[in-house]
């Protein structure tokens, strides 16, 4: 989508991106700064696999910080990403036939990782009159002799789904009944949450060493492009990332982890500032949606995106096309109204397309504008 909007645009369309999977906000000065000083003093050199030991400790201060959560240097793995530190923890967990639950909706990377692992996956669903949340009896009833893992977001990209304490007090009471099970929980949207409250699946002391926690700084940083993820987990569990690290890519990049150092250990207002323009731009967003006829859309609670289900346009026509599925009425949208958006297939959720709102206001209120005045004229 990303790629036909850009074709638009080359065209001399005024095509308005709302794919767009990042924060459109530049990254902190004083992290620019950090980087520009590693850069003079020299940080040139190859990394050691896992990460600096002072970036490693700088996470664990983190953790501790913001989620109570004691970790050791040699717990932390510094990645290229978090989908690195996604790719490492399946790679090294997942072996041929395994199972793997995934909740759907979910990030489309997770799926694809699992089948490089020839592992398979067992999805849950979940729906917009649930808040895209699955149940503790779900999960139950999905677990098999098989299971060798469960993989979740929260916040969730691409429902905005944030997960409260006593709900995820409810999935930790079944994965206690099954100790065989390790849960990779990404929490790299965790900054970007509108609740107030960031919980953690790790909380939970009988099943933290099985949870495997998934961040980065790519979200709440605004620094998708300096390629810095993490990973907290066991110490085996890390060893295990960390020799499959170091075959592919081994230590992360050297400026990017100085960098990282100081955007964790220094105040976190430009974070915060950035959360509350998202939580200004969500406010209106739902506005925007809720005046349009159809779409059912449930208020984000983290993340920077609204997931409406749109299949009370499904069989409409535009001329003499129908609009079948997502795909159809995503690609009806960029055609018609120039704005480019993803449709839930991507995330295993035909009946929604995810429109982001990491785009100024101006052209939010525009795309929508453009976005119900192209969906009125569906016959
Ligand atoms: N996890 C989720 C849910 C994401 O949406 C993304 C990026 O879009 C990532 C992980 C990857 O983050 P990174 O840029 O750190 O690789």
């Amino acid at each position: 989508m990303a790629k036909l909007g850009r074709e638009l645009r080359t065209k001399g369309f005024d095509v308005i991106d709302l794919s767009l999977g990042e924060p459109d906000f530049d990254t902190p000065d004083h992290i620019k700064e950090a980087a520009i000083t590693a850069i003079r003093d020299n940080w040139s050199h190859y990394t050691p696999v896992s990460g600096f030991l002072d970036l490693r400790e700088a996470v664990c201060t983190k953790l501790l910080r913001d989620n109570q959560l004691v970790y050791e240097p040699g717990n932390i793995i510094v990645s290229t990403g978090a989908k690195q530190s996604l790719a490492n923890a399946v790679l090294a967990l997942v072996d041929e036939d395994d199972e793997v639950i995934i909740p759907t909706p979910f990030w489309v990377t997770y799926s694809e990782l699992v089948k490089i692992a020839r592992g398979k996956v067992v999805h849950i669903p979940s729906y917009t009159h649930t808040g895209f949340k699955i149940t503790p009896e779900q999960v139950e009833s999905a677990i098999s002799k098989k299971t060798k893992l469960f993989l979740f977001s929260s916040p969730c990209n691409p429902s905005g789904a944030v997960y409260t304490k006593e709900e995820l007090a409810g999935l930790a009471t079944v994965f206690e009944k099954h100790p065989d099970i390790f849960i990779l929980s990404d929490e790299i949207y965790e900054y970007i949450n509108f609740t107030g409250d960031h919980f953690s699946l790790a909380q939970f002391p009988k099943i933290k060493d099985r949870v495997v926690v998934v961040n980065g700084l790519s979200k709440g940083f605004a620094m998708t492009g300096w390629r810095l993820g993490y990973t907290a987990a066991h110490a085996e569990v890390a060893k295990a990332c960390e020799k499959i690290q170091g075959q592919f890519t081994s230590g992360a990049n050297s400026i990017t982890q100085r960098a990282a150092l100081t955007a964790l250990t220094s105040d976190l207002r430009p974070t915060k500032e950035m959360r509350n323009e998202f939580a200004r731009r969500k406010e209106r967003v739902i506005e925007l949606v809720k005046n349009i006829p159809g779409l059912i859309c449930n208020e984000p609670d983290g993340a920077f995106y609204v997931f409406p289900d749109v299949s009370a346009y499904f069989g409409k026509k535009d001329g003499d096309d129908i609009i079948k599925n997502a795909g159809d009425l995503s690609m009806f949208l960029l055609n018609k109204a120039h704005v480019s958006s993803v449709m839930g297939d991507a995330f295993g959720d035909p009946s929604c397309i995810r429109f982001s709102f990491a785009n100024s206001m101006d052209k939010i209120e525009e795309g929508w504008r453009r976005i119900s005045e192209a969906l009125s004229s569906l016959k």
